[in-house]
């Protein structure tokens, strides 16, 4: 019996299934996962996770009784280890396999390795699944010196939950500003003073050079200009890296990332990706995105469900991300790279602000800083191509409400009159 094969058990392997099963696909459904564990929500693994907020239990997406409720296998601990395009099966680790009609990828992003001595030593980190949070946790417990190799989200979400512990933290950025490939220069220096705020070590345009070693165990970190900065815990965040082989051993068309269209298509038509794992066009920054978001993982896997399920709707959502760091709840609508213009909305000062950026005059992203109502607005303004001016932006008592019915009833088709070059 064939049906759909979804492989990894994550927010887009586990959205794909739910969406294709609500839509009235009626054949065997089968995700396949090569985690032990239940589908667990990965953000807090950095931030409430590591504090003692949340359990391994807390953290579960969806438990075995919803699989069968829905009628989905769940086939945990077993790797996909081969898309038999000829045979039309799926081969598992164990050496069984799945018949399929449809086949959806959704194996998510790995974290990107650090080439540099030292780096295999007991002490040294990375955080990608729980497996790793658990792990991170218990060595953060008996750690007192705390290096970060890299200052993007993961590597400052471990930063200010290892400072709120207590421990005596240190980030160290290769580039001259945190976040530098996310947020504005404006946003970075927010971070970096409410890191130092928090008595956070940052050093920035400093790299590590190696790791040294006290009896096989981690004991400090060298930086290129030859300090030295004693530490008992690493943990480098140096970014993900697509899970693709799979993909480009079956010759889909990769390009950081599988290739997909907006409805999650690869360049097999029965083989759909969703997630990390994907590069797509998208219609509101006009670029090819490979996005590390729950949101995309989410709103992609929809549209391939649906497609799966002989339904339309294509992905056409605006990028959307969070981050907590302390008290600072920061979101981010749209991408701000090359934006011409900025606008702040509240008080900088006292932690509760956004920015509004503009190209050529379009409101093209919005980062907030504890406010989440202008997210909200954010996302309907920027989703129906509604362009506040500056001046309004900047004015509190200003109401985006007036706007939004404007924004809502805008056409997004009208965002799609520039011819999009189509992945397949
Ligand atoms: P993943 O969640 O990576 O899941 C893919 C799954 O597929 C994994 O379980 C993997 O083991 C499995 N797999 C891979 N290959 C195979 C195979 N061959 N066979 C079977 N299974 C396989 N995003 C936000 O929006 N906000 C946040 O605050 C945020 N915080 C984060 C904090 C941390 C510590 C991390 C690691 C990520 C965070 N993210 C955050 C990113 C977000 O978690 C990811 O974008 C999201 O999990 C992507 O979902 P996915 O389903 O595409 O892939």
């Amino acid at each position: 019996m064939s049906g759909l094969v979804v492989i990894g058990a994550s927010y887009a392997g586990v959205q794909a299934c739910l969406t294709a099963r609500d839509s009235g696909y009626a054949e065997r459904i089968t995700i396949v996962a090569d985690e032990h564990s239940l589908p667990y929500q990965r953000p807090p693994l950095s931030k409430g996770f590591l504090l003692g907020l949340e359990s391994k239990e807390s953290l579960i997406l969806r438990d075995g009784a919803f699989f069968e409720k829905k009628a989905i296998d769940l086939v945990l601990g077993t790797r996909a280890l081969e898309i038999d395009k000829r045979s039309r099966k799926v081969l598992l680790g164990g050496g069984s396999e799945l018949a399929f009609d449809k086949v959806v990828i959704a194996t998510g992003s790995h974290a990107r390795q650090l080439p540099i001595q030292g780096a295999d030593l007991d002490g040294v980190c990375y955080l990608r699944s729980l497996h790793d949070a658990v792990d991170l946790k218990a060595r953060l417990h008996d750690a007192s010196e705390i290096v970060v190799i890299g200052g993007g989200f993961i590597g400052l979400e471990v930063a200010a939950s290892a400072t709120k512990l207590g421990k005596k933290v240190t980030v160290l950025e290769s580039a001259s500003r945190l976040l530098e490939r996310a947020v504005s220069p404006l946003v970075s220096e927010f971070l970096l003073d409410t890191h130092v705020q928090h008595g956070a070590d940052v050093l920035l345009e400093e790299t590590a050079a190696s790791i040294e070693g006290r009896h096989g165990r981690v004991a400090a970190v060298l930086c290129g200009n030859n300090r030295r900065i004693p530490a008992d815990l690493v943990l480098i965040g140096v970014g993900g890296l697509p899970n693709d082989q799979l993909a480009k051993s079956v010759g889909l068309k990769c390009t950081n990332g599988i290739v997909v269209d907006d409805h999650g298509r690869t360049s097999d038509s029965n083989i759909f990706a969703a997630g990390d794992c994907t590069s797509h066009f998208n219609i509101f920054a006009q670029e090819w995105l490979r996005l590390e978001s729950v949101q995309n993982a989410q709103d992609q896997a929809k549209a391939a469900g649906l497609a799966i399920a002989g339904d339309t709707g294509p992905y056409e959502s605006v990028p959307r991300f969070w981050s907590d760091q302390y008290d600072a709840k920061l979101q981010i609508v749209g991408i701000s790279r090359n934006f011409d213009t900025q606008a702040v909305r509240g008080s900088i000062e006292d932690g509760k602000f956004s920015v509004f950026y503009y190209r050529q005059k379009k409101l093209i992203a919005v980062d907030s800083v504890n406010r989440a109502g202008d997210q909200m607005a954010a996302r309907r303004l920027i989703a129906g191509g509604i362009s506040p001016s500056p001046e309004e932006v900047m004015d509190l008592s200003f109401d985006f409400k007036s706007l939004l019915k404007a924004a809502d009833s805008a056409s997004v088709a009208a965002q799609k009159s520039e011819p999009l070059e189509r992945p397949v």
